[in-house]
């Protein structure tokens, strides 16, 4: 390497401009773009600086007096281009004042010389041949163009704004390259890339221990692993952080039936998606080719994510899953979500728990009446339980059956909700007594049943009482 790459700071001096023609102009563009301060010595006396903004042409004082014999007060680099005989002398005076130097197509008569340049704002490329070919060196910033994000620039100014008080809080130099290693890797650097910098933003200020976040890092990086996403009921604003950071960091994602599209969309683009979930008639590839899947993934040294709806743990064969990861040996984790009980009790004003109504809370499932038969409802006679039942559409005459066997009163409030946190989402309430006919207004699954006097306190069932109330009134009053 003959010429070392150094930045000029601009902002500490004028560049001299000796020449003219087109030359001279192309120099005067790339200056006045790059900001700098030029005195332009127009050889030809000619100074036109057409094509330029006015903000750029205003840095630009035009010199007439004899380049050779001018000031040198304050310049910080020389150039010539299209200056002829002029442009050696003046290399010559340069070369006495310790002035950096280029004549243009003259390596003999340069101190430096330009690099072919990639600019995204605060990164900035220089590709150099040494002098020995321009056309090579454009074509390798062309391939560099090609893979630099557009907002790279934006990533690096990011950072720029936030070095100073990660520094403050993350003393230990090895851990503080990590953190910002994981930043830019992670789901904030591709906010930044996307233009989501406010996002960004939000989400570093959230690392509540920035050098816990930054040692996580350090265990495991290269292998593949398998992280169990809990993808929660549908609305991709309720993935957890960590979820988030999971999908963007993910080579390929095995997702089930029940993830919806929009949380999909929050997947690394790159990453390959594959359906592994049962649709409604249609059997899926069943647990064992699942779980094989997973497994050749990270054995391939992939980052795989199985993306669950709900939570991966509540109803979801999660448990299974980490199971086989186990017994293969294969590096997991698993990411808690919001499951679907949870997402119903929230959207519908549902207080599961409510002070001398409901003091405990039961999550069952009764897929099919086989499985409601096997629910012990004797257990559920309590009053003050609250019960939720998953997969149970089809199983609601069971339900209401087992649990009017167990004393519970028929005019407990029940809701079915459906499609939950998602755009169509649907409620019906009513009491226990009617809830197969309450099933039967839904739309379409999944729904989930919400069991107990809390439902009362629901506001689908303030509407539905509040609307009694106001055609009682029309009757009365007819
Ligand atoms: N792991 C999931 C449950 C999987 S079992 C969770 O934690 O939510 C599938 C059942 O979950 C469905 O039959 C339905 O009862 C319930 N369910 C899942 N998503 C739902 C949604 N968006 N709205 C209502 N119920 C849902």
């Amino acid at each position: 390497m003959r010429f070392l790459p150094v930045f000029l700071d601009l902002r500490t001096g004028s560049v001299l401009l000796v020449g003219a023609g087109d030359l001279a102009r192309a120099k005067l563009r790339l200056l006045a773009a790059a900001g700098a301060h030029i005195r332009w010595f127009a050889t030809d006396g000619h100074h036109d600086v057409g094509g330029l903004d006015t903000a750029d042409a205003a840095r630009i004082e035009l010199a007439d007096s004899d380049p050779l014999t001018a000031d040198l007060q304050g310049v910080i680099a020389i150039l010539c281009a299209g200056a002829g005989d002029i442009g050696v002398a003046m290399s010559a005076r340069a070369k006495a004042v310790g002035l950096p130097v280029n004549v243009m197509d003259d390596l003999s008569h340069s101190t430096f010389i330009f690099p072919a340049i990639v600019d995204r704002g605060d990164v900035v490329v220089a590709v150099g041949t040494g002098g020995t070919s321009p056309v090579v060196a454009r074509r390798v910033r062309e391939r560099i163009e090609a893979v630099l994000p557009a907002r790279i620039g934006d990533l690096a100014g990011f950072i720029g704004r936030w070095r100073k008080q990660m520094h403050a809080r993350i003393p230990e130099f090895p851990l503080r390259r990590r953190f910002w290693e994981r930043v830019v890797d992670g789901p904030i650097g591709a906010l930044v890339l996307a233009g989501r910098s406010d996002e960004a933003e939000a989400a570093l200020k959230n690392i509540p221990d920035p050098s816990a976040f930054a040692g996580a890092q350090a265990t495991g990086q290269a292998e593949g692993r398998v992280t169990l996403v809990s993808a929660g009921p549908g609305d991709p604003d309720l993935l957890t952080i960590k979820a988030l950071r999971a999908l963007q960091d993910a080579d390929i994602v095995f997702y089930d039936e029940l993830v919806s599209p929009e949380i999909l969309d929050r997947v690394r683009r790159d990453a390959s998606r594959v359906p592994v979930g049962r649709r409604v008639g249609k059997p899926g590839i069943g647990q064992d080719a699942i779980n094989r899947l997973m497994i050749e993934a990270a054995r391939s040294g992939q980052r795989a994510v199985r993306l669950k709806g709900g939570d991966a743990f509540v109803f979801g064969r999660g448990g299974e899953e980490v199971e086989a990861l186990r017994e293969a040996n294969i590096a997991y984790s698993v990411v808690p979500g919001i499951t679907a009980g949870l997402g119903a009790a929230a959207q519908f004003e549902v207080p599961l728990t409510f002070r001398h109504e409901a003091l405990r809370i039961t999550f069952l499932t009764a897929h099919k009446a086989k499985d409601a038969d096997a629910v012990d409802w004797s257990v559920l006679t309590d009053q003050k339980m609250t019960v939720v039942v998953y997969m149970g559409m089809t199983a609601a005459l069971s339900v209401r059956a087992g649990l009017l066997a167990a004393g519970r009163s028929p005019q407990t409030p029940v809701g079915v909700f459906a499609r939950v946190t998602r755009p169509d989402s649907q409620a019906a309430v009513g009491t226990l007594e009617n809830l197969p006919a309450l099933v039967d207004q839904i739309d379409g699954g999944p729904a989930i049943l919400i069991i107990g006097d809390v439902v009362a306190h629901s506001a689908p069932w303030r509407r539905q009482n509040l609307n009694q109330v106001i055609s009682e009134m029309l009757e009365a009053a007819e």
